[in-house]
């Protein structure tokens, strides 16, 4: 079977246009021998043309319809998806943002293709692509083989690709008119939950873990998160007892935290949980067992009940500081 372009798939909108230029030569570096097109979804098709016309890309489709709005996620996917059944294509490529993500999740389904997210980088090993994926927060690597000649979306991770200044290359446009889309799926939400996530951003992380042994253990420990104005976090274990909420999980199937200070309370210190919090500047331990594996992580260890221990913190950390 012959190897089919690569096809990119871009968003008109402005908010997109520097992760467009991303992706683009992300393509351009992962995939130097490929023939290179890319597909961009608008609704202004002359303002589009111009914008990637002449980045040296083999050719360049511009779709256009007049409800186009990349937030209308079923919407997009189903009018990519029914464009890239009519191209022959290898690797789709999309960039990593969120929004995106969902609509190439749904593309991938209706075309019954693969699809392979978070990709770093694209090499070629013998006769396959060798894809780099990061994993578990990006603490770890995983490699994914696609076969040359085989198809797959991809979404790259192109954050920290830096955009250098190119010559200007045109390439043939091919304008597409579309008439009849599928319906919207527009709908109306409500923000229930803060749009910062306080969590993942916090400078102190007061964690808990099966040794709070029951909501008031957390409690305590939400009192200790205050008076360092921290937030609070838990293993699965804490999760799973529906002692705290799951978007407090920190680990390999939860948040991937790096604060300041990040305080274990009754953690054992299971690798699905450190990989969410080995990169905190400073661990502090509190358990009862000397041998528990949180205290190899531990720049500071306290062997002792931790009910005690955090009362004992709190008593001290609402002393009067004197002058
Ligand atoms: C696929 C998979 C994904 C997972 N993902 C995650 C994840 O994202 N996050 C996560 O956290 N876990 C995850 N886990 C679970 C993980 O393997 C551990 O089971 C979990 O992290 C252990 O939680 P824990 O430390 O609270 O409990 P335990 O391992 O039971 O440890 C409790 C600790 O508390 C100490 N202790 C008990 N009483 C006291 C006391 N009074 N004072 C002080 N110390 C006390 C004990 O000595 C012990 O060290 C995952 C597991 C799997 C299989």
């Amino acid at each position: 079977m012959p190897k089919e372009p690569a096809y990119l798939i871009l968003f008109a909108d402005k908010r997109d246009y520097e992760n467009n230029l991303k992706l683009i030569q992300f393509t351009q570096t992962n995939l130097k021998e490929e023939a290179i097109k890319a597909v961009v979804l608008t609704g202004d098709a002359q303002e589009a043309a111009s914008m990637y016309g002449d980045v040296g890309l083999s050719e360049l489709d511009v779709l256009t319809y007049a409800q186009y709005s990349k937030i209308n996620i079923n919407q997009t996917a189903t009018t990519i998806s029914t464009f890239l059944r009519g191209q022959p294509h290898g690797f789709a490529l999309f960039d990593n943002e969120l929004g995106t993500k969902s609509i190439a999740k749904r593309v991938a389904a209706q075309l019954n293709e693969p699809i392979i997210t978070n990709i770093k980088t694209i090499t070629t090993v013998d006769h396959d692509y060798r894809l780099e994926k990061r994993v578990y927060g990006g603490e770890m690597l995983r490699y994914v083989k696609v076969p040359v000649e085989g198809q797959a979306l991809v979404t790259c991770d192109v954050a920290s690709v830096q955009l250098s200044d190119k010559d200007k290359v045109a390439s043939p446009i091919n304008m597409h008119k579309i008439t009849t889309v599928a319906p919207s799926d527009q709908v109306t939400y409500e923000v229930v939950k803060q749009a910062v996530d306080t969590l993942t951003n916090a400078k102190v992380v007061v964690s808990g873990g099966k040794g709070m042994q029951s909501p008031a253990g957390f409690q305590l420990l939400q009192e200790l998160a205050n008076q360092l104005h921290g937030r609070l976090g838990a293993t699965r274990v804490a999760v799973e007892a529906g002692w705290v909420d799951a978007d407090m999980m920190i680990g390999q199937t939860g948040k991937v935290v790096k604060p300041d200070v990040y305080i274990a309370a009754g953690i054992s210190g299971a690798l699905q949980h450190t990989v969410g919090m080995d990169q905190s500047k400073y661990i502090i331990a509190i358990n009862t067992d000397p041998d528990a594996a949180i205290f190899k992580l531990a720049d500071l260890g306290i062997v002792g009940d931790v009910e005690a221990v955090v009362k004992q913190l709190l008593s001290v950390l609402k002393e009067p500081v004197s002058s």
